[in-house]
């Protein structure tokens, strides 16, 4: 069966499970696919970052609890965090790296991992 490069159509001569005419097709898909795979997760690294500031602020300022509407007016991303957790009391705590909440009675309240779980 004819192959060809996957980057620029040419057929492909030689070993059966080459899939480029040249390195430098090999490159440019390679660069292609990792700078698209670098934007996506640019974009999520970026909502996650500010979740993470607001609650590290919050927390700065004493404030371990707020309502849904003042958290999502700081921008916060409620769908973007970086693991879940249950509880003891069977209540899903969404973390952002070591800092996280969770909602009870229309109030977010900020939590922060125990220590003995952070890397060191
Ligand atoms: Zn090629």
């Amino acid at each position: 069966m004819e192959r060809k490069c996957l980057e620029c159509n040419t057929i492909i001569y030689g070993r059966s499970d080459k899939k480029y005419c040249s390195d430098s097709c090999r490159n440019s898909r390679n660069n292609r696919l990792n700078s698209e795979v670098n934007k996506t997760i640019r974009k999520t690294n970026q909502k996650l970052r500010k979740n993470y500031s607001i609650l590290l602020e919050l927390r700065s300022e004493g404030i371990n609890n707020i309502k849904k509407n003042d958290l999502l007016e700081l921008g916060f991303y409620l769908n973007y965090f970086t693991h879940t957790q249950i509880d003891e009391n069977k209540k899903a705590c969404f973390y952002i790296y070591d800092l996280g909440y969770f909602k009870q009675n229309n109030m977010y309240f900020i939590i922060e991992k125990e220590t003995s779980t952070k890397l060191l």
